[in-house]
């Protein structure tokens, strides 16, 4: 639009008084003359016409409006780098608003709800909610565009992808900061979502924060796939999750992978901080695996005869080892009921195993589901 907006047409009396010269050079007869003022006087009605298309324009936010938004509400520095690291930002975001200069609707509300103390839940737990197109459920995107519309913060009909009006803008933070808001809490009775809240009141805390409710939505979107002997072994282990990694997980940058999550046999502990489904589903076929007593023999066969074939599908972290294979491949099978039948003709003897671990603690009672 800038572009647009500083392009400098030649005025009409520059061309009212063509140059005799130049057409007796160029060979023209005098009809094109005539022929290119009205082409001039065409194009000036057009740019006249745009120049006040551009002016009845709403004026578009700055990314720096967004930025001092949440520095001032979350006491850091005004600052891309600060706001990534605090997770307010995601990288890509960041480098969206380095690159340009404005942001859109549902950058917005992703930033702004949890700099206010919202933590979006799945948004295919409000069903009443039609997603919109552009960012289907099972992205923050939507997960944000529905807290937003439970809470009557955004307009259902309004393109997430537009740049954000500074009248948008100014109109949400002002809601934001004037108003108490509580987004609904989705109905389930997945207990460790509920531990969380039960502990939380108990102290005093928000129950969620900008770090742990990645991890809440994980598993909230993953809870219903997880094979019910697997979370009764789970509880009769008395294992946890968390909704955050610990301190000395070890630096994913070497490794060139973003961490999602970790499962520690030490402090019998499940560690989420990652949105996605199939993060939680990864680390419970994790432990499902050690407990299910699947050998590591069998892993490495799999590993080596099937793993290259499926690697286009699982991608690459599960071409890393045979056991991240086997915990990517179970994932992806729980996650993609339809894909199931393409991973058995590329990979068979990889999808006995996972069905040999789905299947391996069934004669369990399903303690924590009942619960
Ligand atoms: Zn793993």
């Amino acid at each position: 639009m800038k572009n647009q907006k500083t392009i400098s047409l030649p005025t009409a009396a520059q061309y009212s008084t063509p140059s005799t010269h130049s057409a007796a050079r160029s060979g023209r007869h005098p009809a094109h003359n005539t022929l290119a003022r009205v082409f001039v006087l065409l194009l000036i009605c057009v740019f006249m016409f745009s120049t006040t298309a551009f002016a009845k324009a709403p004026a578009i936010v700055a990314p720096s409006d967004l930025i001092n938004v949440v520095a001032e509400r979350t006491g850091l520095p005004a600052d891309l780098d600060a706001l990534v690291n605090a997770g307010y930002l995601t990288a890509p975001e960041k480098r969206h608003l380095e690159k340009y200069d404005t942001f859109s609707n549902a950058v917005a509300w992703h930033v702004l709800l949890p700099a206010f103390g919202l933590y979006p839940y799945p948004a295919e737990f409000y069903p009443e909610i039609a997603p919109h197109p552009s960012w289907p459920n099972g992205t923050v995107y939507a997960d944000a565009r529905a807290a937003g519309i439970m809470l009557n913060l955004v307009d259902p009909q309004l393109e997430p992808n537009y740049a954000m009006t500074k009248s948008d803008f100014n109109v949400l933070v002002q809601k934001l900061k004037t108003t108490s808001f509580t987004l609904p809490v989705p109905s389930t009775t997945y207990p460790f979502i509920a531990v969380q809240e039960e502990a939380a009141d108990a102290t005093g805390l928000e129950p969620w924060d900008i770090h742990t409710y990645l991890g809440r939505n994980s598993v909230l979107s993953a809870y219903h796939l997880i094979p019910a002997g697997w979370l009764a072994e789970f509880n009769s282990r008395g294992w946890h999750i968390n909704f955050t990694l610990p301190h000395d997980h070890p630096n994913p940058k070497l490794l060139n992978y973003v961490s999602a999550g970790c499962t520690n046999f030490q402090t019998s502990t499940i560690s989420i901080a990652n949105p996605k489904a199939i993060t939680t589903l990864h680390e419970f076929a994790h432990f499902a695996a050690k407990y299910g007593t699947v050998y590591l023999d069998d892993m490495e066969y799999c590993f080596n005869r099937e793993a290259s074939g499926v690697a286009n599908i699982l991608g690459l972290y599960a071409m890393t080892s045979p056991s991240e294979y086997l915990a990517e491949f179970t994932a992806y099978w729980l996650l993609y009921p339809d894909k199931q039948n393409t991973l058995r003709e590329l990979a068979p003897a990889s999808a006995d195993l996972t069905e040999y671990l789905i299947h391996a603690f069934d004669d369990q009672p399903a303690l924590l589901t009942a619960a």
